[in-house]
């Protein structure tokens, strides 16, 4: 990844920063978008004290709003000159709620995020990577991409519309030496989801990630870091030919029946 520039949205924490980190230790150079400006600039600081051979910028952007989605691809083309991958990550869940109660304000939240923030990300990356002939990009559904999930209906919406979307990108963009994947979640061992752990169980939260993953066919949750080998796989030259797909990275869950 030398010499490489990977924007990531949705880098201060999480799937984002796992990522930031694995993509960093090849030697890319990353371009570190989030609306948490804070913790934005600590996961930075941190990245950049590991890898001091790498370049790394922070823009502080709200991906659902159209014009701080262009900023930070022109502020990673005026830095850079080029960008080689963009990484549309950013997303969140919402609240859980039946079909008919769901909150309306939430829904389109999350619309606007999940779903608009990608599809902003894609209109004004397409045409820096057309005129370069080449990249790569990794979008992030959700096994909620693939299947329903019970109360999540509008994070379930904009994770299959993301699915969708990379498939466009992917038959649009294809001749211009542009690769467009997703990828699909299943739980994976966040910081968030490790505290949502400690507060079923505050006795012993190992025990209630456990419970949780016994459910999985391979007894256990993901970790960050795998998520993290997968996209910088998908995201470098190495992936050569896979294009409008939508990989899940879920233990095998997806699958169950
Ligand atoms: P997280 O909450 O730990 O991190 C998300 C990051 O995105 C945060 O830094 C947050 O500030 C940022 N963000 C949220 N909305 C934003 C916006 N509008 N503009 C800019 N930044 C914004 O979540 P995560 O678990 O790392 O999830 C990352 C992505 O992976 C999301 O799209 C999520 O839907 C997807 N996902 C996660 C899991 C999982 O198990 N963790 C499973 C399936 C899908």
């Amino acid at each position: 990844m030398k010499n490489k520039v990977i924007i990531i949205t949705g880098a201060a924490m999480g799937l984002g920063l796992a990522t930031a980190k694995v993509l960093a230790k090849k030697g890319a150079n990353l371009v570190l978008v989030d609306y948490n400006e804070e913790a934005l600039k600590n996961s930075a600081k941190e990245i950049q004290t590991n890898y001091p051979d790498i370049k790394v910028t922070t823009v502080k952007a709200d991906v659902s709003d159209e014009a701080q989605v262009k900023n930070y691809i022109d502020v990673a083309f005026e830095e850079f000159g080029k960008i080689d991958g963009l990484y549309n990550n950013a997303g969140i869940e919402g609240r859980q709620a039946s079909i008919v109660d769901y909150d309306m304000d939430v829904f389109k939240k999350v619309i606007d995020i999940n779903l608009m923030g990608v599809y902003y990300g894609l209109r004004y990356v397409l045409p820096i990577m057309q005129k370069q002939n080449y990249g790569r990009i990794v979008n992030v559904a959700s096994v909620g991409g693939i299947r329903g999930v019970i109360n999540q209906m509008p994070y379930v919406a904009s994770k299959h519309a993301v699915s969708g979307m990379t498939k466009n990108a992917a038959i649009e963009y294809g001749k211009y030496g542009i690769l467009t994947n997703a990828i699909a979640p299943g739980a994976i061992l966040t910081d968030m989801v490790a505290n949502a752990f400690k507060q079923v169980n505050p006795e012993d939260p190992k025990a209630a990630e456990k419970e949780y993953a016994s459910r999985n066919p391979t007894r256990a949750l993901g970790d960050p870091k795998d998520v993290g080998s997968l996209v910088s796989f998908l995201i470098s030259e190495e992936n050569g030919y896979i294009n409008g797909q939508t990989i899940a990275i879920d233990g095998g869950e997806s699958n169950l029946y």
